[in-house]
């Protein structure tokens, strides 16, 4: 069986993403390291792509804002792979009523098995890492197996 192959060009398609009680922390980090970001295409949901355009002076293609169905958004771009990776610092400490957005982002996320940081440690890992100024294979697990099968027919054309 095939493999499926993403090829992640050096310029990634960095999706950015913070709750509200996250969102000083990431601007912080987008700042010390504006740099390196301008090398990149940025995405992010609205409140938070609007603050890093404004901080950063760097183009921040905006979605809905997260609660409004941002986050769908940005898992529905991975699932097309159009998103390369993503740095969600979301909040450990409160309630969201968008949860299970958050869940289906970071589902979606390890799926498509793109690298994901959701706190500074993580991201500062990520972007200081040699891989982001080259080209990156991604390899992706083959689910075709595991869903729509029932009385051991595959439904799913291969
Ligand atoms: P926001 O959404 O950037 O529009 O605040 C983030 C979120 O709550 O997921």
């Amino acid at each position: 069986m095939g493999k499926t192959i993403i090829k992640m060009e050096k310029k990634k398609r960095i999706a950015l993403i913070a709750h509200d009680n996250r969102k000083i922390d990431l601007l912080e980090w987008a700042k010390f390291n504006r740099d390196l970001l301008a090398k990149h295409e940025l995405f992010g949901t609205g409140t938070t792509g609007q603050l890093i355009e404004n901080e950063l002076h760097i183009k921040v293609k905006k979605f809905k804002s997260g609660p409004l169905g941002g986050d769908l958004q940005v898992g529905a771009k991975i699932a097309e792979g159009k998103i390369d990776f993503l740095i969600f610092f979301w909040d450990p400490l409160e309630p969201m009523p968008h949860d299970p957005d958050v869940k289906a982002l970071l589902r979606i996320a390890v799926v498509y098995n793109i690298p994901v940081a959701n706190n500074r440690a993580s991201a500062d890992f990520i972007i200081s890492s040699p891989l982001m100024s080259s080209d990156y294979l991604r390899e992706l697990v083959d689910y075709k197996d595991r869903i729509m099968k029932v009385e051991g027919k595959n439904l799913i054309q291969t």
